[in-house]
């Protein structure tokens, strides 16, 4: 284990298990803020400019240790990301591809402990800032690294296609890579609405 993953009643607990396969970012798109807000979680997750700090690496490189059945799905629409939160206490926990396949997984900060220099010690300092013309307030973000940061991700997800490790996810049913282990919830018209709105 080389970071333990946890929502804030604790019910959720698990690991990262290795420092490799790892890419970390800061995301101010409108989504992953909507998805802060839809948990009522936007103080504690997004930053001063409504950026989601986020650990990117492949599912197999997760494990679920106990509590996995506080484990639920959104979707922002129809065709969005998985979005995987802690049902105890709506901790976010991370997004996945609808499609195993794509293996991915990119957990929030708040499921990763508090202690940011603990994050920056071991997978080393965040190199990508994107989508930050969804950023608000004045002096917003530029977005950096996007490029490398995208090779790296695309790295990650051919490898695991061709080395089989896809098939090792905690969030499809096994031997499924189409069928999540929590029914995605899709958010009605009204709910998406809300959850967009920036409350700043
Ligand atoms: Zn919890
Ligand atoms: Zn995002």
């Amino acid at each position: 284990m080389v970071h333990s993953i946890s929502c804030s009643c604790g019910k959720l607990q698990g690991q990262i298990k290795s420092v490799n396969n790892i890419n970390r970012c800061v995301c101010y798109c409108a989504d992953c803020q909507a998805f802060a807000r839809y948990l009522n979680k936007q103080e504690k997750v997004l930053d001063e400019h409504g950026g989601t700090s986020i650990v990117q690496t492949i599912p197999e490189n997760i494990v679920f240790s106990q509590g996995i059945e506080n484990l639920a799905c959104i979707r922002l629409s129809n065709r969005g990301l998985l979005r995987w939160y802690a049902a105890c206490c709506h901790t976010p926990i991370g997004n996945t591809l609808a499609d195993a396949k794509l293996s991915f997984v990119g957990l929030v900060h708040s499921c990763l402990g508090s202690d940011r220099h603990l994050l920056d010690e071991t997978f080393g300092s965040i190199r990508m800032y994107q989508h930050t013309a969804d950023a608000f307030r004045s002096n917003k973000p530029r977005t950096r690294g996007a490029f490398l940061g995208t090779l790296r991700i695309l790295g990650m997800i051919l490898k695991a296609r061709l080395t089989g490790a896809y098939k090792n996810t905690p969030f499809f049913v096994s031997e499924s890579t189409s069928t999540p282990i929590a029914t995605p919830k899709v958010l009605s018209e009204n709910e998406l609405a809300e959850a967009m709105k920036v409350k700043d």
